[in-house]
């Protein structure tokens, strides 16, 4: 008998009929003969207070929940599709009725099955997400690990999250910092209208903490952006995001090439290949799973931003603590997490991380650890 032959009918031939169909083999959890079951509904989270941004001001955000059959596991994901991004319920029940996870024998394949997915259609990076999140929720569940295990991360490593700021009058943006300010600690204040200087100033009156700013594409002129820059570290802004259009992209070059505080990209990168684009345009990049289409291109964009040597920063919509929660799983690997999304919002449909101090606290239940109130 040759080489080959022995392992295809001895110790490879042998693993495979174990391994396939059924996983308890690998692991214990898993269940033999299940097929995966996609199930999805729309949800509309309200918002505690209307959130202004310098395109427009919302009072609610709709977003589509997701859950994955496996047995008797489920795992748990979400899309959120603030208007401005161009996906909505209509069009992400529309694609996820296009996924067909029943024909994966094995739930723990997700670069298979994502990549798949990823290959339905262009764009939907929202509804992708959800697929993704409520995967790797079950995947974890069926290893009995949270993804930080998974993952190999340090739990304690999370950073602190920022808290935001809407857009305002003076008046209104005293009094939400001034409610806010004990419980964090850093602010993250958004700009981009006309009244920028008169928030800070607002800002500063009540707070002596250390702020991320975010233009979110308002500033139209290169010169006066870098002088607001210049102002904004005066007065103790750590970072600016997104200064001008996402298509400007050599003035947003030419103020990274001379702010003193980090210039991130926001709206200029969404997905892995963008980050490949804009290299050298921005210091670091805010990634957010309604963007990267979920964790699993997340995780990769934070190894190819670090290799870069660009600042990585985990941003997200309003969501519910489930798609937080997923995304602060990634946090041990990143300089700046921007994840309160749950905390603006009055019906948020799970329970997931904590903040102690401002601090995200994962929780250590298997999968990402959300749970359905
Ligand atoms: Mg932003």
């Amino acid at each position: 008998m040759n080489r080959r032959d022995f392992f295809a009918t001895t110790a490879l031939g042998g693993a495979a009929s174990v391994l396939t169909p059924s996983l308890n083999f690998a692991y214990p959890n898993a269940v033999p003969a299940a097929r995966m079951k996609l199930t999805f509904k729309p949800y509309t989270l309200e918002l505690r207070h209307p959130f202004g941004v310098a395109v427009n001001t919302r009072t609610t955000t709709p977003v589509v929940l997701t859950t994955i059959e496996y047995g008797k596991f489920k795992g748990y994901g979400e899309a959120s599709m603030p208007p401005y991004l161009g996906e909505s319920q209509e069009s992400v029940t529309k694609f996820l009725s296009k996924v067909d996870l029943s024909k994966y024998e094995n739930p723990l394949e997700l670069e298979t099955i994502l990549s798949d997915i990823d290959a339905i259609d262009v764009n939907n990076t929202a509804a992708k997400a959800s697929v993704d999140i409520a995967l790797h929720d079950l995947a974890g569940k069926i290893m009995g690990q949270p993804l930080y295990n998974m993952w190999g991360f340090n739990k304690a490593k999370t950073p602190n999250t920022v808290f935001t700021i809407g857009i305002d009058t003076p008046e209104v943006v005293r009094q939400k910092v001034q409610e806010v300010d004990p419980q964090f600690k850093l602010l993250k204040i958004k700009l981009g209208r006309d009244n920028d200087r008169e928030i800070i100033e607002a800002v500063r009156s009540v707070s002596d903490k250390p702020l991320v700013t975010d233009a979110n594409q308002g500033w139209k002129n290169k010169e006066k952006a870098l002088e607001t820059i210049h102002f904004l570290k005066e007065k103790g802004a750590v970072l600016i995001e997104q200064p001008m259009p996402k298509e400007m992209v050599d003035e947003n070059a030419w103020i990274t090439e001379r702010s003193p505080i980090p210039v991130m990209a926001d709206e200029a990168i969404k997905r892995l290949p963008d980050l490949v684009k804009m290299r050298g345009a921005y210091h670091g990049v805010n990634l957010k799973l309604m963007k990267t289409a979920g964790l699993r291109e997340a995780h990769k964009m934070i190894a190819l931003a670090r290799a870069f040597g660009m600042k990585v920063m985990i941003g997200c919509m309003t969501e519910t603590s489930c798609g937080i929660t997923a995304a602060a799983h990634l946090t041990p690997m990143v300089d700046w997490a921007d994840l309160d999304g749950a905390l603006l919002i009055k019906n948020d449909a799970f329970k997931g991380i904590t903040f102690v101090d401002g601090k995200i606290t994962l929780p250590s239940a298997p999968g990402i650890g959300a749970v359905p109130r």
